[in-house]
């Protein structure tokens, strides 16, 4: 039995609109960014086309070719990979939303880098929420700074965080890591920075992740079906 794009997307949505139901979230508050990464353009295409407006990607020379493939689609891309100091100017160019600043240092060289012409670029700054070595993002107490460095920058806009909690299958750590996030928002919009967006929850936690607050998941599996081996590295 196969399952079609067309039902993956179903499936996605009710599982979202479930979520924001049960836990008291207003309806249309979580908005879907589809990660493409791995995918061919043309299944991005396929979901597009059905309504899929905002795509994720984590690698920059296999997005910056599928946004030339898919160039006569009205589509929002959203960075959500690890960023390397030498892509920060593709990355500036040619993507709307940044998920994954994890220095100031790259916050500087994206404000630098967007073209005047466009829109102000909106940031997420990645948090480390167990400080995991593999991982990247600020530790909690480095937050603070960093909010402070990046919040007057130029042709950036701070819109919030994002993070990616060790996976777990258990319903109550998903949440709790996420309600660590959500209490972060909430420190530092009490200490002025107008944040609205927590970028939070994947194919497998996005319930706890809404739970939470979550106002945009990244949801790649339950989408696209299994990711196919990479095999260029970048
Ligand atoms: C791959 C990826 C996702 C999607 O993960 P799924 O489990 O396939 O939904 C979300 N966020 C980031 C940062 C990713 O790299």
């Amino acid at each position: 039995m196969t399952v079609t794009p067309q039902e993956r997307l179903q499936q996605v949505r009710d599982r979202i609109i479930q979520a924001e139901k049960r836990y008291g979230r207003p309806p249309g508050s979580v908005r879907l960014i589809g990660v493409g990464k791995v995918h061919a353009a043309e299944s991005i295409r396929g979901l597009v086309v059905l309504g899929l407006d905002d795509i994720g990607e984590s690698y920059v020379q296999e997005a910056l070719s599928k946004q030339q493939l898919l160039r006569d689609l009205a589509i929002t891309w959203h960075y959500i990979g690890r960023i390397q100091s030498n892509k920060t100017r593709e990355i500036a160019e040619h993507f709307d939303w940044v998920h994954s600043v994890d220095r100031i240092k790259i916050a500087r060289r994206l404000s630098e880098q967007r073209p005047a012409e466009k829109p102000d670029l909106d940031i997420c700054l990645q948090v480390n929420l167990q400080d995991e070595a593999s991982k990247s993002g600020f530790g909690k107490n480095d937050l603070y700074t960093a909010a402070d460095a990046i919040q007057n920058l130029p042709r950036v806009r701070l819109r919030g965080l994002m993070a990616i909690p060790r996976a777990s299958n258990d319903f109550n750590d998903q949440r709790a890591a996420f309600a660590q996030v959500r209490s972060l928002r909430k420190a530092l919009t009490g200490r002025g920075y107008a944040l609205d967006t927590l970028s939070m929850g994947m194919s497998g936690d996005m319930e706890a992740a809404i739970a939470e607050g979550s106002t945009m998941v990244r949801i790649g599996t339950a989408l696209f079906g299994p990711r196919p081996v990479r095999s260029n590295t970048e």
